[in-house]
């Protein structure tokens, strides 16, 4: 018995996964898709949605992931559950080996892997994330309007955030490890020229005080030079601190950035391997939003179904 070629492949299944199946899956491909560790991705880490559309009083992330998986699942998307751990993409078909050793072959491929947060591995910041700990300041941000809130990282995107927690928050007060900024000159200036930004140098979050009903009401912070700890209070902390694209697997074969996001050809989700195609934050390190990932992950469907029929595939 010859083992079955899929015509498409999606991995990853987040926002932009997701979509990807939904379209295929009306156009007819019967598309697979793996779901990798996190089935759902990232927003299954967090509590309510609000900047999603069509979801006027907004909604639960888990809840919102399993509207987008029954979608794609109605037309006939197959769900695998698993992870991808290498990929040959310059194969003829397409081979991706799961976890479990099973090797799926497939003429076309959605990479659609996201790019994970980076987190402070603390257990409390596990346990209250999306109850006053977070990635996302732009998804966020807006939970805590006149609030106190601390910003941990000293890269432009903590420089970014902090600068953007300034329209709801008095006081943004940037935790850093070091005595000085990693953020670029430009970033830099603008938060320091902040009357609203302040910061804590030298300094680490050892942990993180609340529950789950009412929120982060404060930290431990260790001075890195004195080893001492304080408590500082907060009503929130987001963690900046970087994204690590999910692109390991693909290393050596597919065009990435520095910092190992996946390149496409401006305007399409094209990489730079025929057939293989890129969506969502994998390929994004600019926006990161869900409704980007969603969007990026219609046109990848797009993109694929046409190259598939130009190949008569
Ligand atoms: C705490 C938090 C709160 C957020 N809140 C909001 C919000 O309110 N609004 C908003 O718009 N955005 C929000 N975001 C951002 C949003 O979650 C992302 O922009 C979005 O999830 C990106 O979608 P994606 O499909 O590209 O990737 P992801 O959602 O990251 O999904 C990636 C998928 O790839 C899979 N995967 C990874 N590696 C492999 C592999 N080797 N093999 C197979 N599968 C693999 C994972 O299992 C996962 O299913 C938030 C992010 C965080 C961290």
């Amino acid at each position: 018995m010859t083992e079955e070629i899929y015509r498409l492949a999606i991995l990853g299944s987040g926002p932009a996964g997701l979509t990807a199946a939904l379209y295929s899956a009306r156009a007819n491909l019967a598309p697979v898709l793996i779901e990798g560790g996190e089935p759902g991705g990232q927003l299954t880490i967090t509590t309510e949605v609000e900047n999603y559309p069509g979801f006027e009083h907004g909604i639960q992330g888990p809840e919102m992931m399993e509207v987008f998986r029954r979608q794609a699942a109605r037309f006939g998307t197959k769900f695998i559950t698993g992870v991808a751990t290498a990929a040959a993409l310059k194969k003829r078909p397409i081979e991706i080996t799961l976890d479990e050793g099973k090797v799926l072959r497939t003429h076309a491929l959605i990479i659609s892997t996201g790019a994970s947060a980076k987190l402070l591995g603390l257990p409390a910041e596990k346990h209250l994330m999306g109850y006053g700990v977070s990635a996302c300041a732009t998804c966020d941000g807006a939970f805590f309007k006149d609030r106190n809130v601390i910003v941990v990282g000293g890269g432009d995107t903590a420089m970014e955030e902090a600068l953007f927690l300034t329209r709801f928050s008095p006081k943004v007060s940037v935790v850093h490890r070091r005595d000085q900024l990693r953020a670029s000159k430009i970033m830099q200036e603008r938060a320091r020229a902040n009357p609203r930004i302040g910061f804590v140098w030298n300094s680490a979050v050892e942990d993180i005080h609340g529950d789950q009903k009412g929120g982060v009401v404060a930290v431990t912070l260790r001075n890195l030079e004195t080893g001492e700890s304080s408590r500082m209070p907060t009503d929130a902390v987001f963690v900046a601190i970087g994204h690590q694209p999910n692109t390991g697997i693909f290393r050596g074969q597919l065009e990435m950035d520095e910092l190992d996001y996946l390149k496409v050809k401006p305007g399409s989700t094209f990489t730079n391997i025929d057939g293989v195609f890129a969506a969502g934050d994998v390929a994004d390190r600019v926006y990161r939003q869900a409704v980007t990932a969603a969007g990026t992950g219609c046109m990848a469907a797009l993109d694929a179904e046409r190259w598939l029929e130009a190949h008569h595939l």
